[in-house]
């Protein structure tokens, strides 16, 4: 087995990727970041969303498994005391995988620019700062709203946790497949009217959000600014490609869900 290890630069994180190596070299197990079989995170949610995007042209060959450093993730199954346990189980349970869907988000452009696909693990929002962002929703090809307001946030069930969940989405359990349109401060009156609600859209549906012809948008994909472009619309939808996790040891989503966020045992 050939793995890749990526990791943030904090002091514990470089210490807890050194003796991974370590133990790694002692397994024979080579490491390979270019051809990874197995991708190896140590840090955060946001280290893995990072292994996530530098890998994401292979999700058919890589499968992912992360360490956290410090607070409980939700992508992150191991702690960083539990390395040698971790080793042992790679030479054991080689073959144990779990997966979750993701999102494919294509960007269109008002100039000859060609359209351009991305992989989204947690979400794509799309905003506004300083005035109201006005675009229109489409699904499957049909107007359902005209939005006006701070933006819109289109989340995957695993990222249903993450910014979805700062701004009133639904919790959903990643093994549904299907992906969430939420408000971000929308702007309602007796002018202007959108649904109000979160939406689960369903995996052979897809949104289309066309935008006011203006520039100063921003749109993020996860972690990631796009860059300041003419985008005439987002098409979103669930991808055929899922990310794939080594399953070593599998939590169970709502037990992970009150330990992040009422209580731990
Ligand atoms: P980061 O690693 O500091 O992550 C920010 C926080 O979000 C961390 O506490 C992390 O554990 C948590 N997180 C990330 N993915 C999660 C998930 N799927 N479920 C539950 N919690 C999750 O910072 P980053 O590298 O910039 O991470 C980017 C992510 O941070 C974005 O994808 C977005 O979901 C999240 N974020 C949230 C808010 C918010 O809640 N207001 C604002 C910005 C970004």
């Amino acid at each position: 087995m050939k793995v890749a290890i990526v990791h943030n630069k904090e002091k514990k994180t470089l210490e807890v990727t050194e003796r991974l190596k370590t133990l790694l070299s002692q397994a024979n197990i080579g490491i390979d970041e270019h051809k990874p079989e197995l991708v190896i995170s140590v840090g955060g949610d946001g280290t893995l969303l990072a292994a996530f995007h530098q890998f994401s042209h292979a999700l058919d060959e890589v499968r992912f498994l992360g360490v956290h450093t410090g607070h409980l993730g939700f992508y992150t199954d191991w702690r960083d005391y539990e390395l040698e346990e971790l080793v042992d189980s790679l030479l054991t349970n080689r073959e144990q995988s779990v997966s979750y869907p993701l999102l494919k988000v294509r960007v269109s452009y008002l100039d000859e620019k060609p359209d351009q696909c991305f992989f989204a693990l947690n979400e794509s929002t799309i905003k506004r700062s300083n005035r109201t962002m006005v675009a229109d929703v489409y699904i499957k090809n049909e107007l359902f709203e005209s939005f006006r307001g701070d933006g819109l946030a289109v989340s995957t069930p695993t990222g249903s946790t993450a910014y979805n969940k700062s701004i009133g989405g639904a919790v959903i359990h990643p093994s549904i497949n299907a992906f969430q349109l939420a408000e971000i401060a929308s702007l309602n009156n007796r002018v202007f009217r959108t649904l109000g609600s979160p939406m689960v859209i369903a995996q052979d549906e897809w949104v289309e959000i066309r935008l006011e012809n203006t520039a100063d948008y921003l749109v993020t994909i996860d972690q990631l600014d796009m860059p300041k472009t003419n985008i005439r619309s987002i098409y979103y939808r669930i991808a055929k490609e899922r990310i794939h996790f080594a399953s070593y040891r599998h939590m169970h989503f709502w037990h992970r869900v009150k330990d992040a966020f009422i209580s731990e045992d």
